[in-house]
């Protein structure tokens, strides 16, 4: 099987299987795991931040940083297709009793600007009985936006913005490290203007499971206390901690030939009848492209592309195809010929 539908897929690496073996390890709920302790003090380092926090899933790291900076009754802006408002069971709502104020962004890329931000801000000047903006929630690379990417600039620039208002700012970097190599800076610089940041180990890091959580130590402190509380609170996690290494270390070096196979499959789709996709928007390692035109739905066309051994994402009238480190570029000429006889 070609496995596009995410790059939540890809299987542990023969050096993190090795790894995760030899892992040192201790109870993590004492803070004596030295594998997970030294995964968060790298993760911190790299980020450029004072302390990092090592979580199951990307899902319980964004939903503590929300719980963390608001308070129930408090909206969070946010650009409608994000991760945090779509699919994460409406956790803000049910953890934090705070209201989503999704927000579109006016050049359609989902790559948000200050305007944009602050025609949905609710600060003290607003009436008394409508309801404040708590937090403003941020993803880079955006998923359901195709993979696109925030410079380190424009993220300054609202952060700035925020500052001046007092209001926090979190960013969902799931797939920082793609939005990084996308940009040629570092995921430091992606994250410096902002107060914490989510990313996921187990994307196109490759490692099995695992996300970490980036901020400040006294944020972190009591990022750890709402890790148990959420039932987060693990033992001999070393274990996992010890892919995570790997995943940070290694893995970004290789990230751009993710994007170059993306694009090759976006300018391939380009020219398949009935798709529209504009390929020089392909910067990261996801590929969506419209089917609308094609005559066969978007699920009958993945339907068919699995009878050929290839799994993508129907969403809507869209194909959604992510590349990660288990996808070559034979499997994306492979992929580009399936589509062509099935359209
Ligand atoms: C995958 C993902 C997450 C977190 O997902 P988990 O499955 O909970 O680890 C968060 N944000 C974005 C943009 C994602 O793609």
């Amino acid at each position: 099987m070609i496995d596009l539908r995410s790059d939540t897929v890809t299987k542990p690496t023969p050096a993190m299987r090795r790894a995760m073996a030899e892992a040192e390890v201790g109870d993590d709920v004492y803070g004596e795991d030295p594998t997970v302790n030294l995964l968060q003090e790298r993760a911190a380092e790299i980020f450029g931040k004072e302390a990092a926090l090592f979580l199951p899933t990307g899902s319980m790291g964004n939903q503590i940083a929300v719980k963390l900076h608001t308070k129930p009754g408090q909206e969070v802006v946010i650009e409608e297709r994000g991760h945090i408002y779509n699919y994460e069971m409406a956790a803000m709502a049910a953890i934090s009793g705070t209201l989503a104020r999704p927000v579109k962004s006016s050049d359609g890329s989902g790559i948000l600007n200050w305007d944009d931000i602050s025609a949905a801000i609710r600060a003290n000047d607003a009436p008394y009985y409508v309801a404040r903006t708590g937090l403003l929630a941020l993803e880079n690379s955006h998923n359901l936006a195709g993979g696109t990417v925030m410079s380190a600039e424009r993220t300054g620039e609202i952060c700035e913005k925020a500052r001046e208002i007092n209001l926090p700012v979190h960013l969902d970097g799931a797939r920082i490290f793609n939005a990084a190599v996308a940009e040629n800076v570092s995921v430091a610089d992606l994250s410096k203007p902002v107060d914490s940041v989510q990313f996921c180990l187990s994307k196109g890091l490759g490692a099995p499971v695992g996300s970490m959580l980036v901020g400040s130590r006294d944020f972190i402190d009591e990022a750890r206390a709402w890790r148990k509380l959420l039932g987060g609170g693990m033992r001999q996690v070393g274990v996992l901690a010890a892919a995570g290494l790997i995943a940070i270390e290694e893995t970004p070096k290789s990230l751009h030939v993710d994007h170059e196979n993306a694009r090759v499959l976006a300018e391939g789709a380009a020219n398949l009848r009935g798709v529209s996709i504009d390929p020089e928007k392909v910067v990261t390692n996801i590929v969506i492209f419209d089917v609308s035109k094609a005559g066969v739905s978007a699920g009958e066309i993945c339907m068919r592309l699995k009878e050929k051994g290839i799994l993508a994402s129907p969403f809507g009238n869209s194909i959604r195809m992510v590349t990660h480190y288990d996808v070559t570029r034979e499997n994306i000429q492979t992929t580009l010929d399936a589509l062509q006889t099935i359209l």
